[in-house]
């Protein structure tokens, strides 16, 4: 290394007056750009000390700066397309909210809002108003109310039912959901003290009844939303745990989890317990995840008879778990869709997912085949390939939903092409299978469709 070299590196101040010279691209500010040119000529000099090759030219050393500024204005959360075939795909974002609840989020976002006011008084008001006549009529329970996602209603419940009192729990049920939610964990938090009994395959009601001492606070139960136990297997009926609960007076809790609203079987799908389910079964508290198969925003919802929802309510925990306003909007108006018992399977995206049948999505697949063939290659494989589509997010876990996927097989490979993919803006997630990208049209909205084209016809150009 000479000092010639590191006399050469242009000086911070240069660097910064030719960038903003540059009209052509994006306008940076100033500070930024300083810091960002000051990281580059520091790096350069660092490695020129280490004798490592450096391209010193004013130019090279411009396209460094540029690009260190942008990728700090560069949204990371952005827009995606999912055709991985994971309908609630939770790195994804979950459930695509329904046109109605972008709509409802997009009026309240823009300026002030009706979020904590009574509009005929003009006093004060709740924000749990938006959510609570709805979550009665929909549910059939005397009270609900909605907080930040369901572990925190799960959090929230026991903390605010059952505190410091013993909480009796399958051991079949301690289910751990991705992204670290552990009952047993969550249950430790609460204040309340897990009391678990029978196997992990069986547990009968007598498991439950010999436990309950006048300690007990509250007989739980956990949906196992995301596994499935098939053979040697018994578990307690929430109607069952009800009965045993009213004769020794102690309130049942069900975690429903992923929360439909609907009864999947109507469009031949395998049953999940509905929330309505769980009130008519008579349990005393419910709880549910709002963007799992409700469809809906990130949300945890709790219902149930109205002295354990006031208790709730006037937990201190249930202010550091609200729900935002967004969400308020986004949940209120996917609510409104299960106001007329057929509009959700139509206007809400995974229900609509969920239900489609194979036909149709052999149709798309084709329709989709036909436009992607006339714009990438000849060389490029492109074929219509049926496949099994997942519910994920935690729900349905043995479901397998018949769909249909574009194959794509391009001279770059799989991988490569997966991550041009990805690298397009909006990103389109794919899989691999079998040495090829496959596009599942299962969980592409419908104005994904041009998004995915264009991304192939870029990844082909590359
Ligand atoms: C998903 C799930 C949770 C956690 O819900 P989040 O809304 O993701 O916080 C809790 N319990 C059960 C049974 C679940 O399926």
């Amino acid at each position: 290394m000479s000092t010639a070299e590191l006399h050469r590196l242009p000086s911070v101040e240069r660097l910064v007056q030719r960038v903003e010279e540059d009209l052509g691209g994006t306008r940076f500010p100033r500070p930024l750009l300083v810091e960002c040119a000051r990281a580059v000529v520091e790096g350069a000099r660092a490695r020129l000390l280490q004798n490592v090759p450096v391209d010193t030219s004013l130019e090279s050393l411009l396209v460094e700066v540029r690009a260190l500024a942008a990728r700090w204005l560069a949204p990371t959360l952005t827009r995606a397309v999912n055709a991985t075939g994971v309908i609630l795909h939770t790195n994804l974002g979950r459930a695509p909210l329904s046109v109605r609840a972008q709509h409802a989020v997009a009026e309240v976002m823009a300026g002030y809002s009706t979020l904590e006011v009574d509009l005929q008084t003009g006093a004060r008001g709740s924000r749990y108003q938006h959510v609570e006549s709805l979550l009665e009529k929909l549910t059939g329970a005397e009270a609900g109310l909605a907080v930040n996602n369901n572990a925190a209603a799960v959090l929230l419940a026991l903390a605010a039912v059952a505190p410091g009192k013993e909480v009796i729990v399958s051991r079949g049920e301690l289910v751990e959901i991705g992204g670290s939610f552990r009952l047993p964990d969550v249950m430790a938090q609460s204040g309340a003290r897990l009391v678990e009994v029978g196997t992990t395959n069986r547990t009968y009601l007598s498991d439950y009844e010999r436990a309950i001492t006048p300690a007990t606070g509250l007989l739980l139960k956990v949906h196992r939303s995301n596994f499935a136990m098939e053979g040697f297997v018994r578990e307690v009926s929430a109607a069952e745990l009800v009965e045993l609960g009213q004769r020794r007076g102690v309130p049942v809790m069900y975690d429903v989890g992923s929360g439909a609203f609907v009864d999947l079987r109507a469009r031949g799908l395998p049953y999940e317990p509905t929330v309505q389910d769980a009130v008519r079964a008579g349990c005393e508290i419910v709880t549910c995840s709002g963007d799992k198969l409700l469809g809906g925003p990130q949300a945890g919802i709790i219902v149930g008879r109205a002295t354990w929802i006031q208790r709730v309510h006037s937990h201190p925990l249930a202010r550091a778990v609200r729900m935002d306003k967004l969400d308020y909007a986004a949940l209120a108006a996917t609510l409104q869709h299960y106001l007329d018992p057929e509009e959700p399977w139509e206007s809400l995206p995974v229900l609509r997912m969920l239900a489609a049948s194979a036909e149709d999505l052999e149709a798309l697949a084709m329709r989709l085949r036909q436009a992607v063939v006339v714009s990438v290659p000849r060389t490029w494989q492109i074929e219509v390939r049926s496949t099994i589509a997942e519910v994920g997010g935690g729900s349905l876990p043995s479901a397998r939903l018949p769909s249909y996927a574009i194959s794509v097989r391009s001279p770059q490979g799989p991988d490569a092409l997966d991550g041009l993919l990805r690298a397009h803006r909006p990103p389109v997630f794919s899989r691999i299978s079998d040495d090829a990208v496959l596009l599942d049209v299962r969980t592409l909205l419908p104005e994904d469709e041009p998004i995915v084209l264009e991304a192939l016809k870029h990844a082909s150009s590359v």
